[in-house]
């Protein structure tokens, strides 16, 4: 079982996929929680890169090209590995960011990007994928606030330091990219407190899949 967790920033992603991780441990499951960028060892090098980048310093063709490095090296090392093994993945990011961030956001052909997708993963595909929306000021607003809470994270700032229009596009990207993928996407509000959030989730996973 492979579950792929997707949003603007400050969406929440992070916290409901751990939160995700532990219910299931608790129903004795052996669950694998990862990300992307960064889920490989290569990939902790390339999500360096990724974020610490001047915009003006790297074409977005580069920028796919090493979203899909880091894609492939985590699929093939990381993630197929622990679903033989029998193990629940949990992925924070996966190919619909690139869809979205790469295609809608920077404007690059989606029907390349799937293909690209394709070759990167060898056609691995999430059983589901769980969208978290919500306004893109909001996002910003705890993204921002998790920042200068958090000293790390704002080495990695770059992408917040993007406009508003280009955060909507992203907000508006996935949310038609979902309503492409209904059997695959389900969107879910993330504007409420993180228990209500994660309520939600679980009844609408429940509706989709046994564990
Ligand atoms: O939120 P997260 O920790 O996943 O941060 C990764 C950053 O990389 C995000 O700010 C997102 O804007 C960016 N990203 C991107 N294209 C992707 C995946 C992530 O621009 N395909
Ligand atoms: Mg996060």
């Amino acid at each position: 079982m492979f579950i792929t967790f997707e949003g603007i920033e400050g969406c929440g992603k992070t916290t409901q996929a751990q939160k995700l991780k532990e219910y299931l441990e608790s129903l004795g499951k052996k669950v694998l929680l990862t990300r992307e960028p960064g889920g490989s060892n290569l990939g902790i090098t390339l999500r360096k890169i990724l974020l610490s980048m001047e915009s003006q310093d790297i074409t977005k063709e580069t920028e796919l090209f090493l979203y899909l490095a880091d894609r492939s090296q985590h699929v093939h090392q990381i993630i197929k590995p622990a679903l033989e093994e029998g193990s629940i993945v949990i992925s924070d990011r996966y190919t619909d960011s690139t869809v979205v961030y790469q295609g809608y956001g920077r404007g690059i052909d989606p029907n390349i990007l799937h293909l690209l997708n394709e070759l990167a993963t060898n056609k691995l595909n999430p059983d589901l994928t769980i969208l978290l929306d919500l306004p893109v000021e909001i996002g910003l607003k705890r993204a921002l606030a998790r920042n200068l809470e958090d000293k790390i994270s704002r080495e990695e700032g770059r992408f917040e330091a993007e406009s508003l229009e280009f955060h909507t596009k992203i907000r508006e990207g996935y949310l038609t990219w979902a309503a492409l993928h209904k059997e695959r996407i389900i969107v879910i509000n993330g504007n409420n407190e993180p228990e209500i959030v994660f309520k939600d989730i679980l009844e609408a996973i429940k509706n989709r899949i046994t564990f």
